[in-house]
């Protein structure tokens, strides 16, 4: 039992959440070391969501809102920490949700599969015995994804996903949403809009945005988009985290 006065302690209980997914099956030894990144990057931007990662936030949102096919695509760690936000941010958009592992197994899809269930979700896209598309530009199985989503998706949110794959989608033609605390990673650096935020804040501000934006025009929508850098919007990002021993975020 972690103490509720403990200083750290949401971080101490997403910790705790991560390794209880680990022990389940839901999450590969490697989300466990992943985490341990993402919490090193919360720790430095100040385990809030900071300024930039708002307007990051308005911007995906703009970019979800503006999609014909819209697409959440989760792994063990998005799963572990926040499947219940994934459902509700499906419904607001009506989104498709797809699994996609990094580490692929057939149990491992079966276990993040029933999380989703458990969490609400009534379809989930990305299982076993579907039939496979393809991700031009991949091999082995990260190229997977499936037909009705990913593969026809024309915007992807992609929490926590893989450089390569991030690359790929975006060659694709795709607009690219991500979440991802580290502002120099691939991932980063190649999407569309990338929020650096902690999972657990993105996706509930990502709904309280698509509430907020939801009877906008398409053009109100795409000029949200259109002011919108994601290089400058990462260099703001760094700029916090280089100002942390200052205590100054
Ligand atoms: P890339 O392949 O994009 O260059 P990477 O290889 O450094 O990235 P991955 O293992 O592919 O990293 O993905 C993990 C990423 O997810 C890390 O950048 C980490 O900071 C981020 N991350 C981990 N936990 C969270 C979280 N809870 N919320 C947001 N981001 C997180
Ligand atoms: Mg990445």
């Amino acid at each position: 039992m972690i103490p509720k006065d403990h200083p750290r302690y949401e971080s101490l209980m997403l910790r705790a959440r991560i390794v209880d997914a680990y022990k389940k099956g839901i999450l590969a030894d490697s989300g466990m070391i992943a985490h341990g990144r993402g919490e090193a990057f919360d720790y430095l931007i100040g385990e809030k969501t900071t300024e930039p990662a708002r307007k990051a936030e308005r911007a995906g949102a703009a970019a979800l809102l503006l999609a014909e096919n819209p697409v959440i695509s989760v792994n063990g760690n998005t799963t572990a920490l926040a499947a219940e936000w994934v459902v509700k941010l499906a419904e607001a958009l009506g989104a498709k949700v797809e699994i996609n592992l990094f580490y692929r197994t057939a149990s491992r899809v079966e276990k993040v599969g029933e999380a989703l269930k458990a969490a609400g979700a009534k379809v989930v896209l990305g299982v076993e015995n579907e039939e496979k598309g393809i991700i031009e530009g991949l091999e082995g199985p990260r190229a997977r994804a499936s037909l009705e989503g990913v593969c026809s998706a024309d915007v992807v949110l992609v929490p926590l996903e893989d450089g390569d794959r991030a690359e790929a989608l975006v060659a694709n033609g795709k607009t690219v949403v991500t979440v991802d605390l580290n502002p120099l990673s691939r991932t980063a650096t190649t999407s569309t809009v990338t929020i650096v935020d902690n999972v657990v804040r993105a996706l509930p501000n990502l709904i309280q945005e698509v509430m907020e934006l939801k009877n906008c025009s398409e053009n109100e929508l795409k000029g949200i988009l259109e002011d919108f850098s994601n290089d400058k919007n990462l260099e703001e990002s760094l700029e916090i985290v280089s100002r942390a021993y200052t205590g100054d975020v």
